[in-house]
């Protein structure tokens, strides 16, 4: 096995894998001297498409040109703008059209999509998050219970067991079995953004459902990284950025999912504007509100088209290659980094991350016993890129869609040569 770790053999990887093309539709960050970053961030912000650029000056153009116009006279009529991206969107979380739209940012929709299904009464009204929830998720569901006259210690934890790092889905059938006269909701992040977990879904809605919980997904770290099955796991709700796998831009819009059980149903509470009222008779700017049946029914505002243009220009790649390509390199790379970090030996360096590639994506979270931030400081000053999480952990993804078995390699081998360099001090 032991040649398998070698740069020999890292690029000859490289050489056999179809997608190896794609790594040149994209910039890749340099240092002052011009030699590649090694990327492994795209966890955080994906890198950006050499494409994007004219996707967005399209849309100058046409603005430029048209103006007002454009709403409908653009080369991709902005009016509809939005309807570009569903489709494709849609494949990547394994949705039906219906049941997907893209929309303002990621945190702001929990909040709309709460409005609708987080429905408190006075005896069941608790939230359920994993216990690490990302910080927006919490303050989202915090500040909602409190809008709703409630406490924010009625969020119930589901923690790892002690001494483990990752979530036991035992774990959340026993509270729900146990509280679940209590809970309204359950908010869930599909993939965990600091184990890389990667949830079973369907039994999360099962789970829930059997006490008659809403149950919602974020699914920041998931959306084109792994394949959820949203429509088949049969979640109520699920939100997620477009920035991070999705690869279209800082702050860009978000992705939301409304199950189709719930596409006709005009009664459920929520919040409305021009947006979500019927497109045939929008513009005659008098009717009485007309909710339009889907995900596009929470939609509250015309988009931004700039950001969409991103995002078009990003989603044009996924649906060239499909999810399942992607999912095939994702694996084997993400395989490829652990091999070569067990090959480390060292008793320092734990992976917190599942083993089972099912229950992972593509990101490993490495954790460096005594270590503290000036690892990460030493990394970075290789020009490798990672995430830094207190106490100890490093986050890496090495993202298929532009990272090279040869990055990995040489992410390791300097890893393990800073590492043996912190030893001797
Ligand atoms: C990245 C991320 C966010 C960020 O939310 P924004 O509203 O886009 O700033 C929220 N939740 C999770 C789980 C994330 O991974």
């Amino acid at each position: 096995m032991k040649y398998k770790n070698t740069l020999a053999f890292a690029q000859q990887l490289d050489q056999e894998d179809s997608l190896a093309y794609l790594r040149n539709q994209f910039h890749i960050p340099k240092d002052k001297d011009g030699n590649n970053w090694l990327y492994f961030t795209g966890n955080s912000l994906g890198l950006q498409p050499k494409a994007t650029q004219k996707y967005i000056q399209q849309e100058l153009d046409d603005w430029a040109n048209l103006g007002v116009e454009g709403h409908f006279e653009a080369q991709n009529p902005w009016i509809r703008y939005h309807e570009y991206l569903t489709d494709k969107m849609a494949k990547i979380v394994g949705a039906k059209p219906i049941e997907v739209v893209v929309m303002n940012t990621l945190t702001t929709n929990l909040h709309v999509l709460m409005v609708s299904f987080y429905r408190p009464t006075k005896t069941k009204y608790k939230i359920v998050i994993e216990s690490d929830a990302f910080p927006s998720d919490r303050y989202a569901v915090q500040s909602q219970l409190k809008f709703h006259g409630f406490s924010e210690d009625d969020v119930i934890e589901w923690k790892p067991r002690k001494g483990e790092e990752l979530l036991n889905i035992d774990d959340l059938e026993e509270i729900v079995h146990k509280q679940g006269e209590e809970i309204a909701m359950l908010l869930i992040g599909g993939v965990n953004y600091y184990t890389g977990q990667f949830l079973d879904l369907k039994r999360i809605a099962e789970i829930g459902h059997s006490k008659g919980c809403m149950v919602g997904i974020d699914l920041a770290h998931g959306a084109g990284n792994v394949q959820p099955n949203l429509h088949d796991a049969g979640v109520d709700f699920a939100a997620w950025c477009t920035y991070k796998y999705l690869n279209s831009g800082p702050g860009s819009l978000s992705g939301v999912f409304v199950h189709e059980k719930h596409a006709k149903n005009k009664d459920l509470p929520r919040f409305a504007g021009w947006w979500n009222h019927n497109k045939a008779t929008r513009f005659n700017m008098r009717q009485p509100f007309d909710v339009m049946e889907g995900a596009e029914g929470w939609q509250l505002s015309n988009p931004p088209i700039l950001s969409m243009a991103a995002i078009k220009a990003s989603l044009d790649v996924f649906d060239e290659i499909g999810m399942e390509a992607l999912r095939q390199k994702s694996e084997k790379l993400t395989g490829y980094f652990e091999f070569l970090i067990h090959e480390m030996d060292s008793e320092d360096i734990k992976i917190i991350t599942p083993k089972n590639p099912k229950e992972r994506g593509c990101q490993l979270s490495i954790q460096v016993k005594n270590a503290d931030k000036r690892l990460h400081q030493k990394l970075t000053e290789k020009h490798i890129i990672t995430d830094w999480r207190e106490p100890n952990v490093i986050r890496c993804a090495p993202v298929p869609m532009y990272t090279t078995f040869e990055d990995v390699y040489q992410m390791v081998s300097i890893l393990s040569s800073i590492l043996s360099k912190l030893n001797e001090v």
